[in-house]
């Protein structure tokens, strides 16, 4: 691209991204700055939504509209940015400090990436592939509101945090659901396996046909919703596929770029990647080696690179942090190591739930779950345990 053509008045701080991750950002530096000039870059509507509400909007009977707590509109006149929605950043020249979308090629000071994370793609069979819904976005849900709401059976692929609440939810507002996973286990990359049954045995209480172990193949279209198969040969009719098989770091800009990514974007603790001018937070971001798609590492990641644009360099501390399964029939919390071979178990069973407390080898508090009525015994076990990044 020849850009001595091309104009690029700087925007001061340029984000790219309108979800959590950028919206927070941005109020944590107005809280600081009302002046410096900052614009939002987003390929959705900038609508500002809870996107952790998506998980039960079938029991609440709600349409993508009524999520939305603040529009785009909205949001920018109140906190005095620029914005441009309905807008994909295609490139970052990084030499000339500018971005490229479609239209035009915008000029950053410091350019921050909230880019987020992209359902991920199953390698499945049949023409009804391409009609498998995800939820990971406003629009997501908004494409597919009409026909969730005529669905009476449905296949939820996927049984980790997101596959496992949304099959729930679904439950409690009457539908029929098969709950699907390659793993033969609930929730398998936070819950052992003795937690994982309980959670397995309330679902079924609920009616939730359970499909363990074994994998989608095949999802064909039929004159009224789809066939599906699984690898262990069981096929069924169902009214909608929703694939909840987990997510992938939105990384693309970034690698095109020759920014230094892994799993995600790769951030040192003041949130910086490769790149000194470039900044990157959210579900994007791989720090420390970890990739932690939560609200809360989002909102300390946002508080201290705030601080750092604003001229404070900040690097970001994050404690332990509790993670909530929303799953009403049977609630959970746990915070920290919960999986791994290395981990001997305390194990605390009442009429009131369980407290389970998980040691290292050197027999150190490595993380805990509570379930259902014993939720607050975790709180003074979160102090004890390390921090998930330990700021300087
Ligand atoms: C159903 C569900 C339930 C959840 N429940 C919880 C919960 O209970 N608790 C919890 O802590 N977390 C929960 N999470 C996770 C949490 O919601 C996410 O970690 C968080 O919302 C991610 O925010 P983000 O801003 O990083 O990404 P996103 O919200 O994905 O935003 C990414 C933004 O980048 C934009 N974008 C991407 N590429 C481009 C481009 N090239 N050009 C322009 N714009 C671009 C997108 O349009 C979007 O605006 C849940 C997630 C889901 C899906």
């Amino acid at each position: 691209m020849n850009l001595n053509s091309i104009t690029k008045e700087s925007k001061g701080i340029v984000i790219v991204g309108s979800g959590f991750a950028a919206y927070q950002l941005v109020r944590m530096i107005r809280k600081q700055n009302q002046e410096l000039p900052v614009m939002v870059i987003t390929a959705d509507s900038g609508d500002d939504y809870s996107k952790p509400d998506l998980s039960h909007v079938f029991s609440k009977r709600q349409k993508a509209t009524d999520l939305v707590k603040q529009t785009a509109v909205r949001f920018v006149e109140e906190q005095n940015i620029e914005i441009l929605t309905n807008t994909r950043v295609e490139q970052i020249l990084t030499e000339d400090k500018c971005l490229v979308t479609q239209t035009r090629t915008i000029g950053y000071d410091k350019l921050v990436l909230a880019t987020g994370a992209s359902p991920f793609k199953l390698t499945i069979q049949g023409d009804g592939v391409d009609d498998m819904i995800t939820l990971n976005s406003l629009a997501d849900y908004d494409n597919c509101h009409e026909q969730l709401s005529k669905a009476g059976k449905m296949l939820v692929v996927g049984a980790g945090l997101v596959g496992t609440e949304i099959a729930m939810d679904l439950l409690s507002s009457d539908r029929k659901v098969i709950l699907n996973d390659r793993a033969d286990r609930l929730i398998p990359g936070l819950l052992p396996e003795f937690v994982a049954n309980q959670l397995y045995r309330s679902l079924a209480a609920k009616g939730c046909e359970l499909a363990l172990g074994t994998e989608l193949v095949r999802v064909n279209r039929m004159e009224q919703g789809y066939e599906v198969l699984l690898a262990n040969g069981q096929s069924c009719r169902v009214d909608a596929v929703i694939s909840a098989a987990g997510l992938v770091p939105h990384k693309q800009l970034a690698e095109q770029a020759g920014l230094a990514t892994g799993r995600g974007i790769v951030v040192n603790k003041q949130l910086q990647t490769s790149d000194a001018n470039i900044y990157a937070l959210g579900d994007a971001v791989e720090i420390e080696g970890q990739v932690l798609p939560f609200l809360q590492p989002i909102m300390l990641s946002a508080c201290a690179l705030a601080s750092t644009l604003v001229g404070k360099e900040t690097t970001v501390h994050m404690p332990a942090m509790l993670i909530k399964v929303k799953t009403p029939a049977y609630p959970i919390q746990l915070a920290g190591r919960t999986v791994g071979h290395d981990l001997s178990w305390k194990v605390d069973v009442s009429d009131r739930g369980m407290l389970v407390q998980a040691f290292d080898e050197n027999q150190k508090l490595a993380g805990f779950i509570t379930t259902e009525q014993r939720m607050a015994e975790g709180f003074p076990l979160l102090r004890q345990l390390p921090a998930v990044i330990q700021g300087v």
